[in-house]
């Protein structure tokens, strides 16, 4: 164990010892503040890959998608913010390519680590920093990006017991450091009816900062303009599961040893996130799969002018585009959604 890992792990041991059990929601959110905070996690190199670390082509993508809206609707001003951006990669690709449209938004960061900000700089040195969404600015549309940044946000998970729902809760295990068990007071308010009969050990899983961030973001492009593009690996659909995962150097592990050493994260629900942009009035498009997204911009003839001008790197590219697209690799699994203020575009790629 690390001494960063002893110390996050001393502390939720102390405060549990202190206060008692603590919701699985509450042992992520510490964790994974410690995770982002500490070093860049991505890449071959680090523990997790994603799309835009894949390839430059995802990133492109997603900066004809959003110019394809522009150019349809032409607002005089328009931000662009990104959620948890990572490497600033993905940004930097997809303002390059809004570039070569003519456009050139103000770049605006809402990023919480200060190891990932140094790297973001890098990519995209006129960023603005936000601690959250408070500070976005408020005089004009917003077009919002979101990869992989909703499954790093803290989960509660409610267990079926003899005795009906009960709030998973963290104590102190004497072999691996943490483990969760039923907690003691009934949760059976916060499952959905038709879940409430599930057979004994059914997990139900919800998100409540991803619920409030999307309710937040939505009154901005409700007042705003604008729009936002989620992705994400996760379900289109109410479900039960345990989707709770820890990943370290690119292997699976027990979500509750060394804290802050895993990245740990949840699959996205995206019925909630639809649901809560549709409630405050937001048009939305999707959830389509990451896969067939990709497709309907063009990632294939994006592909193959690619390799025509880099042969030496033909197979790497097709490799990468394959790897983005395919049902069995983060083709089916990653889902779009697209959210976006009455009068704005009908966004592409969704098949509609
Ligand atoms: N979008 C990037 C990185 C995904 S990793 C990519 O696709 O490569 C998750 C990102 O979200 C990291 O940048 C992490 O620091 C950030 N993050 C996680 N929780 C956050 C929170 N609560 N507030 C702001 N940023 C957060």
């Amino acid at each position: 164990m690390s001494p960063d890992s002893a110390q996050v792990a001393v502390r939720l041991a102390q405060q549990i010892e202190a206060s008692g059990p603590i919701s699985v929601a509450e042992y992520m959110r510490v964790a994974n503040t410690a995770y982002y905070g500490r070093a860049d996690p991505l890449g071959a190199e680090g523990d997790f890959i994603t799309a835009p670390e894949i390839s430059q082509m995802f990133g492109e993508m997603v900066g004809i998608w959003l110019s394809d809206i522009w150019l349809r609707h032409r607002p005089a001003t328009c931000h662009y913010v990104e959620l948890g951006p990572g490497r600033g990669t993905l940004a930097a690709d997809a303002l390059r390519t809004m570039k070569r449209f003519g456009w050139e938004p103000s770049v605006h960061f809402v990023e919480n680590s200060p190891a990932l900000r140094a790297k973001q700089l890098q990519a995209v040195p006129d960023a603005t920093f936000h601690d959250n969404l408070d500070s976005l600015p408020t005089d004009a549309p917003l077009c919002i990006v979101a990869n992989e940044f909703f499954d790093a946000l803290p989960v509660r998970q409610m267990v079926a017991t003899q005795s009906g729902w009960r709030e998973r809760v963290v104590v102190r295990d004497s072999e691996s450091g943490f483990a969760a068990v039923p907690g003691a007071s009934s949760a059976d308010d916060l499952i959905p009816a038709h879940f409430r009969t599930a057979a004994m050990g059914s997990i139900y899983e919800i998100c409540p900062d991803a619920s409030s961030i999307m309710q937040q973001l939505s009154a901005r492009l409700v007042k705003q303009g604008g729009v936002m593009l989620v992705i994400d690996y996760g379900y289109t659909q109410p479900a039960l599961g345990n989707t709770l995962q820890a990943v370290q150097s690119h292997n699976y592990a027990d979500p509750f040893t060394n804290p802050g050493q895993l990245d740990l994260t949840a699959h996205v629900d995206f019925f909630e996130l639809a649901t809560c942009a549709k409630n405050s009035g937001l048009l939305t498009a999707g959830p389509s799969d990451q896969g067939a997204w990709l497709l309907g911009l063009g990632i294939e003839q994006r592909a193959q002018h690619l390799a025509a001008s880099n042969p030496d790197r033909a197979a790497d590219i097709n490799a990468a585009r394959q790897r983005l697209v395919e049902p069995d690799a983060m083709g089916a699994l990653f889902k779009t959604l697209a959210a976006y203020a009455q009068g704005w575009p009908q966004p592409e790629g969704f098949g509609l």
